[in-house]
C-alpha cells in the first residue's frame, strides 16, 4: 500500500535516540517564575493581579483580552513580585508577571466532573476556553477559537497531530507511550463538538510502538482511526498533515476548517482532557531537553513559567560548550543567546548542539541545482523568493506565492551553497504580514 505522505520534504538526522527512551520526569521550579502576557497568537492577556498579591497554584493571573487571546494561570503559590517586561525565546521583551514561589504549592479547588458525557458542547468549549489552552505544538493559537468554526457541521476530521517530525523532539512520543489514554480521551472530548467528524491519530511510521499501542486502545472506538504516515520532515506541518491523511489541500487563504479538518497536537489534546474532565487550567507541559551538548538528555514535565536555565541544570548541565542552543526543534525553533527565558505554553524542547551546521559555513553563489525547489513542501520557488526578498521586491514575492511558505527550513537544509533561504523568505513574509496588519487587511 502506498504510504500516506506529501510532495517534497527532507530526511534530516533525527537525533531522537538521545531522549526517546527517557521517561517523563517531574522537576520542581525554583524561587521565581515568569509568565509572559503574550504566549499565544492574538491580543496579550490582561493582568488581574497586582504587585504584592498572594496567589495560589491554578489561580488565573491574567485574563484573555479578546476573542483571540488566552487566560494565564499561576503554576505555583506565592506572591506577585512584579509586572514588568522580560525577555522571551524570540528575543522580544514582553510584559510579564513575576511570581515568587513560596514552595507550598497551595492550589485552588478545581471544578472536576465525574461524567464528561453529561456536558453539552457549550460547556466543553467554555471549559477549554477558561483553561487557557492554546496550540502547544508551537503555534499558540487559542484552542477554543480553533474549535469554534463557523460551520461545525462541516467538520469531517479531527486530526491528532502525533507526527512529531522535528528532529530530536520526543515529548509527544513519551506522552503516547506513557499516557495514551489521556490523548485518546482528549480527542474524544473534541469529537463531542463535531457530530459528523471522525478522529484520526496520525503517527509517523518511525514510531511503530505508538501505532500499535494506539490501535489496540482504539479498536472498539468506531469514530477513531490510527493512520501511519511516511516518516519525512515536515510531516507534522498542518497543511502536509491534512494532505497526507485526507488528500485535501489548503493554502494560506484557507483554514483547515475550510477543508473540513481541525488539527491539534498531542500535548494540546491532553490539556483539553485535563480541562474538560478535571477542570484544570493549562499549567504544565512536556519539554524535551536534549542535544549532544547536554549531559543527560531527558523529557520533563515542566511548570510553565520556569526558566530554561533550570531545565538545563536538571539535565546535568552542558557536557561540553554548545555551539548552538535552540528553543524548539532544529528546523523551526528559535536560536537562544540567553537561558534566562521562561518556558511558556508553546515550549516543546530545549536543544543544545556542539555543531552549528548553519553558521559554520559561509554562503556562496547559487549553482542553480534546483534542490530547494524539489524539497519545498509548499510548492513554491525558494531561490526566486529569496532573491525577491533580498532585492526588497515584495510585490513579485507575493506574485510568486511567497505567502504559501510554511517556514519549514527544508530549502536551507538542502542548499549545497548554504544560502540562508528560509531566513530571508521569513523576513519578507514578516514585513508583508506587518504591512497587511497596518492596512487593516
Ligand atoms: S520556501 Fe518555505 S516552504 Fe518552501 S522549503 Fe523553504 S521554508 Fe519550506
Ligand atoms: S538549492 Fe541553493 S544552490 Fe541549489 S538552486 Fe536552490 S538556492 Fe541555488
Amino acid at each position: 500500500m502506498a504510504k500516506l505522505t506529501f510532495t517534497g520534504g527532507i530526511h534530516p538526522y533525527d537525533g531522537k535516540k538521545l531522549s526517546k527512551d527517557k521517561p517523563i520526569m517531574d522537576i520542581m521550579p525554583g524561587e521565581k517564575l515568569i509568565y509572559p502576557l503574550s504566549q499565544h497568537i492574538g491580543a496579550p492577556a490582561t493582568p488581574i493581579v497586582a504587585k504584592g498579591d498572594r496567589v495560589l497554584r491554578g489561580q488565573m493571573i491574567a485574563e484573555a483580552s479578546g476573542f483571540v487571546s488566552s487566560n494565564i494561570f499561576s503554576t505555583v503559590s506565592g506572591t506577585v513580585q512584579a509586572i514588568e517586561p522580560h525577555r522571551v525565546v524570540t528575543g522580544d521583551m514582553i510584559n510579564s508577571i513575576v511570581i515568587a514561589n513560596d514552595g507550598l504549592y497551595e492550589e485552588v479547588e478545581y471544578d472536576a466532573v465525574n461524567d464528561i458525557g453529561l456536558l453539552g458542547k457549550e460547556q466543553i468549549l467554555e471549559r477549554i476556553k477558561n483553561a487557557g489552552i492554546v496550540g502547544m505544538g508551537g503555534a499558540g493559537f487559542p484552542t477554543h477559537v480553533k474549535l469554534s468554526p463557523k460551520e461545525p457541521d462541516k467538520i469531517e476530521y479531527c486530526i491528532a497531530n502525533c507526527a512529531e517530525c522535528e528532529p530530536y523532539l520526543t515529548s509527544d512520543y513519551r506522552r503516547m507511550m506513557e499516557t495514551p489514554e489521556m490523548l485518546i480521551e482528549g480527542l474524544k472530548c473534541e469529537l463531542k463538538l463535531f457530530d459528523k467528524a471522525m478522529g484520526i491519530l496520525a503517527v509517523e511510521d518511525n514510531k511503530p510502538d505508538c501505532i500499535e499501542k494506539l490501535r489496540a486502545l482504539t479498536k472498539d472506538e468506531p469514530r477513531i482511526m490510527v493512520k501511519a504516515l511516511k516518516t519525512k520532515y515536515p510531516q507534522g506541518s498542518e497543511r502536509q498533515l491534512i494532505y497526507a491523511t485526507t488528500k485535501r489541500a489548503i493554502d494560506s487563504s484557507r483554514l483547515p476548517a475550510d477543508a473540513g479538518c481541525i488539527v491539534n497536537n498531542v500535548d494540546t489534546l491532553c490539556a483539553i482532557y485535563n480541562a474538560v474532565k478535571n477542570g484544570k487550567p493549562l499549567m504544565e507541559r512536556i519539554v524535551t531537553v536534549t542535544g549532544d551538548a547536554v549531559r543527560s538528555p531527558q523529557n520533563y514535565r515542566v511548570y510553565i513559567g520556569m526558566s530554561y536555565s533550570e531545565l538545563i541544570e536538571a539535565a546535568g548541565g552542558f557536557r561540553t560548550e554548545p555551539a548552538k542552543i535552540v528553543s524548539g526543534g532544529p528546523m523551526m525553533g528559535f536560536a537562544l543567546f540567553d537561558l534566562d527565558v521562561p518556558t511558556t505554553k508553546t515550549a516543546s524542547a530545549l536543544l543544545a548542539l556542539t555543531k552549528d551546521e548553519v553558521s559554520r559555513y559561509e554562503p556562496t553563489a547559487c549553482i542553480n541545482c534546483g534542490m530547494c525547489l524539489e524539497a519545498c513542501p509548499g510548492r513554491v520557488m525558494p531561490k526566486a523568493l529569496a532573491e525577491c526578498a533580498e532585492h526588497g521586491d515584495l510585490e513579485r514575492f507575493e506574485e510568486l506565492n511567497g505567502m504559501e511558505c510554511c517556514e519549514c527550513g527544508c530549502c536551507s537544509f538542502v542548499c549545497p551553497a548554504k544560502r540562508q533561504l528560509t531566513q530571508t523568505i521569513k523576513s519578507a513574509r514578516k514585513i508583508i504580514l506587518a504591512n497587511r496588519k497596518k492596512a487593516g487587511k
